[in-house]
């Protein structure tokens, strides 16, 4: 089912731009967030996103494939962008990249901090990062219990009974985990899977201000991949990587990368990546769910005949991912050869490439800097985090204890 959803803020969404005057807020607000980055030895040249994977320092943000709060995005590319992220991983919407756009710059008014790259993530068929949870909340039992809000971890259903208050599921909250299915005891929910279209992913490949594509797959039909790429056309000859976003299908997983990794081959003028997705959206859940994404990561490291590219960790990354690498010795080592050399491709002897390029989080980084977003919304509502140093510095106080193990700030 092809979908498309409108992104919406319950407040204005003309986010502002770095035009703004500066207030007395907005200068303290500077000079603590200087001092946090000053403390945990940030450096504001740091490596150049495409260094980074090199080096196996690079992270990246995922914003949620389907998640379309603009104003959260705005916060967390704001306060992931001051703690040195590499790329922030978005919905392929206009109205989201425009909100990850403006975090990224209101960062780089209060320091001036390089630029991650911006991704945006497709799907080349149904999956689960590409669905919402729907229900109509008029036809639930009274003396339900409402187990569904409880357990969402996005704060995306809401069955208040406040006048004016949005009832059901917050669509653009909304990030298809599934946990809500399972616990509804009158299986109201609904599931509502959709593809993002090709057409529209190329025209937005086209804006200066996106860098990279991530394609998700199953890897188990690989004529929707091509038909995928097809489509993209020529779309992407301008992007500085495309990444490929896959499960860990057994004994199939090298071969299906190879076919992929011809299907691309042809026009490939960029870096590629994989991204190796352990256990999907689930990093928030704790220390457990991040060991399918390192077994999965130790396997294809150790796999003579993989194709060209960087890999990196998803699925169940959180802030014990750098320790069961380090375990594994896959952080930061150096090494080793993959299957093919492409002449066209833009890439560096892999004998410098460390292992594992990197590491991608997603819920875990989204829930340790929402629990500051959330206690800011309850004191100002939707507000821009800059206008509110407190919150401001506790939310890259967070960031930066899980992305500095692996950019090796020195107060890591
Ligand atoms: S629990 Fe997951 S699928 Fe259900 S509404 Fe929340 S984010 Fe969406
Ligand atoms: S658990 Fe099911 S019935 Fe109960 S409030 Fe949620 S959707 Fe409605």
């Amino acid at each position: 089912m092809a979908l498309s959803f409108t992104c919406y803020a319950s407040f204005n969404p003309q986010l502002r731009g770095t035009d703004r005057p500066i207030t007395q807020s907005n200068k303290k607000c500077l000079e603590k967030v200087k001092n946090v980055v000053r403390a945990n030895g940030v450096c504001l040249n740091t490596t150049s996103p495409h260094e980074s994977l090199q080096k196996g320092s690079w992270v990246k943000l995922i914003c949620g494939a389907s998640f379309e709060d603009v104003v959260d995005i705005r916060n967390l590319s704001l306060v992931y962008t001051l703690a040195g992220v590499d790329c922030i991983d978005c919905a392929a919407d206009g109205s989201v990249v425009n909100a990850v756009n403006e975090g990224i710059e209101a960062a780089r008014a209060i320091l001036p901090i390089r630029r991650p790259w911006i991704m945006i993530s497709v799907n080349d068929h149904e999956d689960l990062h590409f669905r919402k949870a729907q229900f109509d909340p008029d036809d639930c039992p009274l003396d339900c219990s409402r187990p569904c809000e409880n357990v969402c971890p996005a704060n995306a259903i809401s069955l208040s009974d406040k006048l004016g208050a949005q009832r059901g599921v917050l669509t653009e909250r909304c990030y298809g985990c599934g946990r809500c299915f399972p616990v509804c005891p009158y299986d109201k929910i609904m599931e509502i899977t959709y593809i993002r279209d090709a057409a529209a992913t190329a025209e937005l490949l086209k804006r200066s201000d996106v860098d990279a594509v991530e394609i998700h797959t199953s890897g188990r039909h690989i004529s929707f991949f091509k038909e995928l790429w097809d489509g993209l056309g020529d779309s992407v000859s301008c992007l500085k990587l495309v990444a490929v976003s896959l499960p860990d299908i057994g004994d199939k997983t090298i071969s299906v990368m190879n076919m992929m990794y011809s299907a691309m081959e042809a026009n490939m003028s960029f870096f590629n990546l994989w991204q190796l997705d352990g256990r999907p959206m689930s990093g928030d859940i704790g220390r457990g769910a991040t060991r399918e994404a390192i077994a999965f990561a130790v396997r294809v490291a150790a796999a003579k005949d993989k194709p060209q590219g960087f890999l990196q960790l998803a699925g169940g990354t959180n802030a014990h991912t750098v320790d069961g690498l380090r375990k594994h010795r896959l952080f930061q080592t150096t090494t080793t050869s993959t299957k093919s050399e492409n002449k066209n491709l833009r890439s560096t002897s892999p004998s410098s490439t460390a292992l594992i390029g990197g590491v991608a989080y997603g819920g875990y980084a989204r829930k340790i800097v929402g629990r500051i977003l959330n206690s800011m919304q309850a004191l100002h509502g939707h507000a821009f985090i800059e206008d509110h140093p407190e919150h401001l510095v506790m939310a890259l106080t967070e960031a930066l204890a899980l992305v500095g193990p692996i950019k090796c700030y020195p107060s890591s």
